[in-house]
């Protein structure tokens, strides 16, 4: 089974909207994207809800 879920997010530097496609393999896992407007690198973090839905969050690489 595998589920693909589209998730529309705000880059932490800049604030433009990125939609990134997530799926069920990724859940519990982190990964490094470049913003394609400023090039920074943005960290996304996949998190599996109790329900079974897939969150996605984004922070900057300066946060603890
Ligand atoms: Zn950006």
């Amino acid at each position: 089974m595998e589920f693909l879920t589209e998730q529309v997010v705000s880059c932490p530097y800049c604030g433009e909207a990125i939609e990134v496609l997530i799926d069920h393999q990724e859940a519990g896992h982190q990964y490094i994207e470049d913003c394609q407007v400023c090039c920074k690198p943005i960290i996304f973090n996949v998190a599996l809800g109790s329900l079974g839905n897939l969150s996605v969050s984004v922070r900057d690489e300066n946060e603890a």
